[in-house]
C-alpha cells in the first residue's frame, strides 16, 4: 500500500509551478487529490495527468481571496473526494517593486492570496479535520518568509504572516491530531520566477542568463530548487508518521550544491 493511500489532499495553486508538482507527488504517493486555481484549464490538465497515471484527481476553479469561493472549494472537494485530510496553502502571487512604487491595490493583493487564502483555506477545513483527529496542513510560505530582501517588502510581509499563522496554528492544533508546517523555498524553477527574471531583464537590459545570476547573487542561492524538490517535503510533512512534525518551517535553498 502506497504511503498516503488512505488519505485525500486539496492543493491551491495545483495548475502549474510548485502546486502541480505537490499535487503529482501526492498523488503518487497514493492520495487522492483535488486541485484548485484561478486558472481552470491548468487545473483541468494536471488533474488528467494524475488520471491517466491511474490515481483519482479533481479540478476546480477558486480564487482563494474570495471566502464564497473558498467555501464552496471546501465542499465541492468533500463531495468529490469523502473528505479532506490534507491542505496544501500553495496559491501565491509576487511582485518587486521600490516602497515608493507599491500601490495600496498591489500590496492588498498580495496580502490577499498569500496570506488571506491561507488562512480562509485553513479555516473551511479545519473543524472537520478537527473532529476526525487527524489532518495535515502545509503552508507553502518562502525564505522571504523568514528574512527581507529589497523590493519585496510586501510579498515578504504577506509571507512573514504565512509563517506567524503556521507557528500560532501549529500551537493551537496540539493535541487534535492536525499538524501546521510551512515549506520556506528559496527561489524555485517555476513560471512565477521566470515572470520575475522577464521582469529584471526588462528594467536592466540583462540577458536571461545574467538576470537569474543577479536574482541567485541577491541570496547567494547557487541554482535554481526544481519544484519536485519542494513537493517532496510537502509529501514528506503529510505522512503518517510525521505526526509528530509541527510548527516546523522547513527551508529549502538548494545549498548543497557545490
Ligand atoms: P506560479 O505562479 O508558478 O503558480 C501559482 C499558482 O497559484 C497558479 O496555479 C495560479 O493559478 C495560482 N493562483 C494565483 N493566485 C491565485 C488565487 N488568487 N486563487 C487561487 N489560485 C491562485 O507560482 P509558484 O512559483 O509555483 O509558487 C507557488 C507558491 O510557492 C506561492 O505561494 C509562492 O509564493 C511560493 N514560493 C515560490 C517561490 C519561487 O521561487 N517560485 C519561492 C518560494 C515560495
Amino acid at each position: 500500500m502506497s504511503a498516503l493511500s488512505r488519505y485525500n489532499a486539496l492543493v491551491t495553486g495545483g495548475g502549474r509551478g510548485i502546486g502541480a508538482a505537490a499535487g503529482l507527488a501526492l498523488a503518487k504517493a497514493g492520495a487522492k487529490v483535488s486541485l484548485a486555481a484561478r486558472n481552470e484549464a491548468q487545473v483541468v490538465e494536471i488533474a488528467s495527468e494524475i488520471r491517466r497515471n491511474g490515481q483519482e484527481a479533481f479540478a476546480f476553479r477558486c480564487d482563494v481571496t474570495d471566502p464564497r469561493q473558498v467555501r464552496d472549494l471546501a465542499l465541492s472537494a468533500t463531495e468529490a473526494m469523502g473528505r479532506i485530510d490534507i491542505l496544501v496553502n500553495n496559491a501565491g502571487t509576487a511582485t518587486s517593486n521600490p516602497l515608493s512604487k507599491i500601490t495600496h491595490a498591489e500590496w492588498q493583493h498580495i496580502m490577499d492570496v498569500n496570506a488571506t487564502g491561507t488562512f480562509l483555506c485553513s479555516q473551511a477545513v479545519y473543524e472537520k479535520m478537527a473532529s476526525r483527529r487527524w489532518g495535515r496542513i502545509v503552508n507553502v510560505a518562502s525564505i522571504a518568509g523568514l528574512e527581507g530582501d529589497k523590493y519585496i517588502s510586501a510579498y515578504t510581509a504577506a509571507k512573514h504572516a504565512v509563517v506567524g499563522f503556521t507557528k500560532a496554528m501549529a500551537i493551537e492544533s496540539k493535541g487534535k491530531g492536525i499538524t501546521v508546517n510551512a515549506v520556506c523555498p528559496g527561489y524555485v524553477d517555476t513560471p512565477l520566477t521566470d515572470e520575475t527574471i522577464s521582469r529584471i531583464m526588462h528594467h536592466t537590459g540583462k540577458s536571461w542568463e545574467e538576470a537569474l545570476m543577479s536574482l541567485l547573487g541577491q541570496s547567494g542561492q547557487p541554482r535554481l530548487i526544481r519544484a519536485h524538490e519542494v513537493a517532496d517535503e510537502i509529501v514528506s510533512l503529510c505522512l503518517e508518521e510525521s505526526g509528530g512534525r509541527n510548527g516546523e518551517l522547513v527551508i529549502l535553498d538548494a545549498s548543497e550544491t557545490p
